[in-house]
């Protein structure tokens, strides 16, 4: 290119360029994951997720910009890959953005026939809300792992981790929000990084509250602090498959244990154990297949540490990185014996649609976002997990790009939420419109085995028609923009998931949309798994009035 890309940025205020808030919002949100403070890397479009982008290039991305400034109400914009492909007329009521990204017939469903489709322009990766404008940055990491460690607290210990020790390892950039995350659901900590310079980072953005000296020195305070009923989180230097071993040695037994290095990658992720006059750069550039078989050895030691912790009465999960799919492959049988993340504390939440909701203002103004922190609390006072984020959220978090929230709603509440930020632009107590969305990791968006639908209880773990019927729901309940991706989170070949994304413009055509497609999509996840026969959803369905004919509700 022979100018240097240009720095983008979303316009803000109650002033549009576009025909309508909703071609207005979605310039702003494709501009807003494009802006330096939200996404990776920019100047190549990408917005986070190894290389998921927003826009396919960058005559695409002028395009898009163009193309839905002149964008009427009753069209709809064709997105294919992150190309604008057609503009249809439809009708008021339509989406005015329809997004397909990454998809591959399943036969061909691999990074190698993505690969040679991107190389030849004809397609790029879409990642979850890269593709489909409505990242948000780093906030989405902490409030998941949050949810998880809570889901964790709600099931094993009484809704708290006070006086509880998790230990876990990877301080990096999902990983680094675990020892945060643990203290906001009131427990200690011990997170074992083998990279120092993670561990300062995290100590300086505040993630981690302090750095022990050895294991012994990590214990001694861990202890001191579960006895105390202290909130804390400890740093530790070491290789996860060295440390772990050695808390089995000393019958140190903590009550959770999980672990986020990147394991699911054995040669650029996963650090092998090495003796101190070795380099693990070196031996990874000279002897690779040394390398990997070392990674592979620690990673099957690590594992059957974890399991002989969860023999001894530690709760166990897996957070997602294939860890032990890795260990299985290097022997250990019963590496899968304790369970993934998701079965073990988030489905329950997926069971009433609960997920995470997102919302960002388009005044840029901070204070939008504080009037909906207060309008929520307010709306959902018994809802302890919510109020305790919401209020440690309004204090802490710095904002990326267009100021933005999320926090984990379900069924029925979602739709109230959605119409009083309409309300509120209605009547001037928010500057400009809300936009209003979601992650693909969602109840009933995703299908994706090695995740979101691990072992699902009748077996349906790869049926991809639920996250097809969701994405064609969204579209007809009045989505402001909807999407399909294949390849998000867990690569090419393991999932297949939809976006939603509705807008708050003070409008009664607002308000009727959000009153159906905040329903009708978390009711997707309480569908899903109540056709998969889990009481809760089933529960639900009743509770919440849904028409389920299939299962006489
Ligand atoms: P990252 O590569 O930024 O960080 C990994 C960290 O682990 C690094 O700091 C590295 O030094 C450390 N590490 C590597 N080997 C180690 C060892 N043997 N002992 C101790 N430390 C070691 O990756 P990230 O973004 O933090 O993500 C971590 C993993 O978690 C990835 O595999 C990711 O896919 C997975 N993840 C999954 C989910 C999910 O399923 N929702 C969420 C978050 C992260």
């Amino acid at each position: 290119m022979a100018h240097p890309p240009p720095t983008l940025r979303a316009p803000r205020g109650p002033q549009k360029t576009a025909k309508g808030w909703i071609q207005e919002a979605a310039k702003r949100m494709l501009l807003n994951n494009l802006d330096p403070e939200v996404a990776e890397h920019p100047e190549a479009l990408i917005v986070y997720g190894g290389r998921g982008k927003a826009a396919r290039d960058w005559p695409s991305l002028f395009a898009l910009i163009e193309t839905l400034d002149r964008l009427e109400d009753d069209e709809t914009l064709l997105v294919q890959s992150g190309k604008p492909v057609a503009v249809l007329q439809t009708h008021p009521f339509a989406p005015r953005v329809i997004l397909a990204n990454s998809n591959l017939v399943p036969h061909w469903a691999t990074w190698e026939t993505f690969d040679a489709l991107e190389r030849a322009g004809l397609m790029m990766y879409g990642q979850m809300t890269a593709g489909s404008w409505i990242y948000i940055g780093t906030q989405g990491i902490l409030q998941g792992t949050y949810e998880t460690f809570a889901g964790a607290a709600a099931k094993h210990f009484g809704g708290t981790l006070k006086g509880t020790i998790t230990v876990t390892a990877g301080l990096g950039g999902m990983g680094g929000a675990q020892p945060l995350a643990v203290k906001l659901a009131g427990g200690v900590s011990v997170t074992v990084e083998v990279d120092p310079t993670r561990i300062d980072k995290r100590l300086a953005t505040r993630y981690l509250d302090e750095v022990a000296s050895s294991l012994g020195d990590a214990l001694k305070r861990a202890e001191r602090y579960k006895q105390e009923g202290t909130a804390r989180s400890i740093g530790l230097l070491g290789n996860a498959a060295e440390v772990l071993p050695q808390l089995v040695a000393r019958g140190f037994t903590p009550e959770l244990v999980t672990d986020q290095t990147s394991a699911h990658d054995p040669m650029w992720g996963y650090i092998p154990v090495m003796r101190p006059d070795e380099d693990p750069d070196r031996l990874r550039a000279e002897q690779p297949e040394r390398y990997r078989e070392r990674a592979y050895e620690a990673m099957a030691a690590h594992v059957r540490a974890i399991l002989e912790l969860q023999r001894r009465g530690a709760v166990a999960f897996d957070y997602g990185n294939n860890l032990r799919q890795r260990a299985f492959e290097a022997g250990v049988t019963d590496a899968f014996s304790y369970p993934g993340f998701v079965p073990a504390f988030i489905r329950d939440s997926f069971c009433e649609g609960r997920g995470p909701f997102r919302w960002v203002a388009l005044s840029g103004d901070p204070e939008d976002i504080y009037a909906t922190d207060r309008a929520l609390l307010e709306l959902f006072p018994d809802d302890e997990r919510l109020q305790a984020w919401l209020t440690y959220a309004a204090k802490e978090i710095a904002f990326q790009g267009l100021p933005a929230r999320i926090c984990w709603l379900g069924l029925r509440e979602r739709d109230r939420a959605g119409r009083l930020f309409n309300e509120m632009v209605a009547d001037g107590r928010l500057k400009a419109p809300i936009v209003i969305g979601r992650d693909h990791l969602d109840a009933g968006s995703v299908a994706s085995p090695y995740r979101e639908t691990e072992a699902m209880r009748d077996g349906s773990d790869a049926v991809s028609d639920w996250p097809l019927l969701n994405f064609a729901v969204g579209a007809a309940s009045g989505a402001a923009w909807v999407s399909f991706h294949h390849g998000g989170g867990v690569g090419m070949g393991f999932s297949q998931h939809a976006g939603l994304v509705a807008v708050a413009d003070g409008s009664p055509e607002a308000a009727l949309r959000l009153s159906r497609c905040l329903v009708n999509d978390p009711a997707m996840g309480v569908i899903r798994h109540a056709d998969a026969g889990y009481e809760k959803a089933l529960r639900v369905a009743r509770e919440r009035g849904l028409d389920l004919p299939a299962l006489g509700i």
